[in-house]
């Protein structure tokens, strides 16, 4: 189990993370969401050991981690943490990186390892080649599969999938996830992403102002969102009277109620319309099938 306890952190006199306490049980899934610049790098960064702790206490197990104070070479063998750099050898092969730090007193074993990984993160067609010749997209997948090459019992992820375009992102995403629940790899991811968060996390935790304001299951989050801030990341949502905050699938139009509006605009969306309407003054966004003609009046209803 990853305990955090009561962390407390700043690089300067400013805290970035104030009273920080959570929990992840071995081989679950944790994202931490936040908006940019709320501290996920940098808890990520604490967890790893990368700075000294003054307030708090972060154990692995029974192995308290501890800072560059102590440990003359950062990190400790089983945990792995892709950072949103991922610095990587350019000079050399996609496979030589993964490879890099397996013994090569067993090149069978080695090999196979080394190709498992690369299909984990759908590398095949570029095994052999230089890392300076790969998008940014490509050398990120480089740097998970690296991470998990000496089978590491915790992984870290700072954004793991942002420079990954969306052809590859899903069929990756459910790639690597499954890997780790797999190996029972325990797994701490920061992200903006909701699609990193809704399919695979365990848990969920927010971070707002330092704190954490939310720490729960993403469908218990998703369907009862505390702060519009929580919603905004799942997607469009409308703060109504008397029923709170309602995303926009969840307003339906209908013949006749006593919510009217009028519409404003249709916003094609892919598998529905993002419909903005004027209701008493100000926008209601509802997600529909079709578009629909700006000046139309229509009646809603909220299903919550
Ligand atoms: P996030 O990953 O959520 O975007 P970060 O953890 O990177 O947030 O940053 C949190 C805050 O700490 C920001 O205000 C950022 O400017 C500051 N910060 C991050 N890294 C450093 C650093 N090495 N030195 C000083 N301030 C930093
Ligand atoms: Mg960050």
């Amino acid at each position: 189990m990853l305990q955090v306890k009561n962390v407390t952190f700043g690089y300067s006199k400013t805290k970035v993370l104030k009273a920080i306490n959570f929990n992840v049980e071995t081989g679950e899934n944790l994202a931490i969401i936040g908006e940019s610049g709320s501290g996920k790098s940098t808890l990520l960064k604490l967890i790893y050991g990368e700075y000294d702790l003054k307030q708090g206490h972060i154990f692995w197990k029974n192995q308290e981690i501890l800072g560059p104070k102590y440990n003359l070479v950062i990190g400790y063998d089983f945990m792995k943490y892709v950072t949103q750099e991922f610095d990587l050898m350019p000079f050399i092969s996609v496979e030589e990186n993964i490879g890099k730090y397996l013994s090569r007193f067993y090149p069978e074993e080695k090999q196979k390892r080394t190709e498992e990984l690369i299909k984990v993160v759908e590398l095949e067609a570029f095994a052999k080649t230089k890392v300076k010749l790969l998008s940014g997209g490509q050398k990120q997948r480089v740097a998970i599969a690296r991470a998990l090459a000496k089978q590491p019992e915790i992984l870290l992820l700072d954004e793991p999938f942002s420079h990954i375009d969306n052809f590859k992102k899903q069929s990756l995403r459910r790639s690597v996830f499954k890997y780790l629940k797999d190996n029972n790899i325990t797994c701490v991811v920061a992200t903006h992403d909701k699609n990193d968060v809704l399919g695979f996390a365990d848990q969920l935790l927010v971070i707002h102002d330092s704190k954490i304001i939310e720490k729960d299951t993403p469908q218990q989050i998703y369907n009862n969102p505390k702060t519009p801030l929580i919603a905004s990341f799942f997607g469009e949502f409308n703060v109504i009277e008397p029923y709170g905050i309602v995303y926009a699938n969840r307003v339906k139009i209908v013949k006749q109620s006593d919510l009217k509006a009028i519409v404003k605009h249709s916003y094609f969306n892919g598998n529905n319309w993002l419909i903005e309407a004027d209701y008493n003054s100000d926008s209601i966004f509802i997600e529909h099938n079709s578009a629909l003609l700006k000046g139309l009046e229509i009646y809603l209803k909220i299903s919550l």
